[in-house]
């Protein structure tokens, strides 16, 4: 008899282990995918593209559909939603199109995502306020773009972002470039807090020159809405922005209801617990992956929740690889992180000053500024790098670049460095490529790397 593998959620972490299983297993498995949306396996991380009109459709930003999943042999149930897994029964108790069912299962696997944060602020739920997880979520965002007409000009529609994590840059930048004037509003000092303040006021100053106006140190305290409910401003403390649309940035929550009610181990930040090979802590038959997990970070040694979907990816594969007879472990994260507004790009690997302090890690910090080409070469553009290292040891322990095209990727050269436990003084020796359109001839992570032996030996 073949085993029934349950996988709820149907988006980069469910479907990775989903198909994962199905191929490895073949009829040796049933798998049924529960997805609650209307959509499979789709890039959420596309949905700013899209927005901003880089990206035709949302259906380009769907790499395989519910009917793609069952040709594989995979019993993908739309519009269908788990609401309580009974543990001692191996049953998924489910709500779709033809009412309520039980699904029992042979082995579980919870790959319910990440939702954002909506803070209980007055007018919070009102129309034309917006977060974006999901194709759905996009979908509602661009029909309310439509209906302002962004395309006519700026003094067609005013957004706010609220939030200045790397979604809500991502979204300032899309609604900018859909013609509308932009405010960007962050309670804290600067944005990007995935960023050490030094370098997210690099990010500040470089998005206002874009035309992004950047309302730091701004706690934002309701919406306010118009006679037919509708969002018509943000409230903060320093007075109203008018707002015709409204895009909540804040971040996401892992979504683990499902597996806090079934009483399923969750850390500090409401991830779900699992081992190195994603089974769910204490469980023998029921697993997660994705946003709704915490993962190992191997510089802090702390348990993090990191959602991004290069992880969900590879921890759906690692399920489904375990789920029919493998052996297959999810080795942690270095929290590596690109994103960009406009052509600003930003980086991060590792640890930030806040989090090395935290870890309990004593610690140099450099700065660098160098160019992204060769000086004389054409393009040539400004890049900063800055370094962490922990004092002692010399073992390298975070990077950030903010700066122009060309600087972001030089993080996975640092990502790298940090997995291995490289020292900054072993990194100022790395054979990095070299040519003048690329980089300076003193690559600029080289050139941080030789600071901060520089600022090792003079803290000693
Ligand atoms: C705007 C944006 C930009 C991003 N950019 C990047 C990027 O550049 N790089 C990067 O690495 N990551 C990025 N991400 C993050 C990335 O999209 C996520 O990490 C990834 O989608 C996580 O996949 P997941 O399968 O764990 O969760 P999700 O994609 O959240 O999917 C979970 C699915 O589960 C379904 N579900 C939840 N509960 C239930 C239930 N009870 N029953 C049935 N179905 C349920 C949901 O409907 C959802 O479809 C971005 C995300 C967003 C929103």
């Amino acid at each position: 008899m073949s085993k029934r593998i349950v996988v709820v959620g149907g988006d980069a972490a469910g479907m990775s282990a989903a198909s994962q299983a199905k191929r490895r297993g073949g009829a040796d498995v049933e798998v049924i995918a529960l997805e609650r949306g209307r959509h499979t396996s789709y890039a959420a991380c596309g949905i700013p593209y899209w927005v901003g009109g880089d990206v035709a459709d949302a259906e380009s930003l769907v790499a395989r559909s519910p009917e793609a999943h069952r040709a594989n042999g995979i019993d993908v149930r739309m519009a269908t939603e788990a609401l309580e897994v009974d543990l001692a029964g191996s049953v998924v108790v489910a709500r779709g199109p033809s009412g309520a069912e039980r699904i029992g299962y042979d082995e579980l696997v919870l790959a319910t995502g990440a939702h954002p944060v909506r803070p209980p602020l007055p007018g919070i739920d009102s129309a034309g306020v917006y977060g974006v997880a999901t194709l759905d979520d996009g979908q509602a965002l661009t029909g309310g773009l439509a209906g302002l007409r962004p395309d006519a000009g700026a003094d067609r529609g005013r957004a706010v972002v609220v939030g200045g994590g790397y979604i809500g840059i991502e979204m300032a930048e899309a609604l900018r470039k859909r013609g509308l004037a932009v405010t960007l509003v962050d309670a804290l000092d600067e944005p990007m807090t995935t960023l050490d303040p030094d370098m997210g006021a690099l990010v500040h100053r470089a998005m206002e020159t874009m035309g992004i106006q950047v309302r730091t140190a701004t706690a934002v305290t309701g919406i306010l809405t118009d006679a037919s409910g509708r969002a018509r401003a943000v409230a903060t403390a320093d007075g109203e922005i008018p707002a015709d649309l409204v895009v909540l940035g804040i971040g996401v929550r892992p979504t683990s209801e499902l597996a806090t009610r079934a009483g399923l181990a969750v850390g500090p930040s409401g991830g779900i617990r699992t081992d190195l090979r994603m089974r769910v802590v204490g469980q023998e038959h029921v697993w997660a992956a994705g946003d709704c997990v915490e993962s190992f970070d191997r510089v802090s040694t702390s348990w993090v929740h990191v959602p991004l979907g290069t992880h969900a990816n590879k921890q759906g594969r690692v399920v489904g690889i375990n789920l029919t007879g493998g052996y297959a472990t999810f080795p942690g994260v270095v929290r590596t992180a690109v994103s960009k507004v406009c052509d600003l790009e930003i980086a991060r690997t590792g640890l930030r000053e806040v989090d090395a302090a935290a870890a309990g890690f004593a610690h140099v910090a450099v700065t660098v500024r160098s160019t992204t080409r060769a000086g004389y070469y054409p393009g040539a553009a400004p890049v900063t790098v800055k370094m962490l290292a922990e004092r002692g040891s010399g073992r390298l322990l975070g990077v950030q670049i903010v700066g122009r095209e060309g600087s972001a990727k030089r993080i996975d050269a640092c990502a790298v460095a940090l997995w291995n436990r490289m020292t900054v003084e072993e990194m100022t020796g790395l054979d990095l490529g070299y040519a003048p359109p690329f980089s300076p001839v003193w690559d600029p992570v080289l050139i941080a790397a030789r600071k901060a032996v520089d600022a090792l030996a003079a803290a000693r």
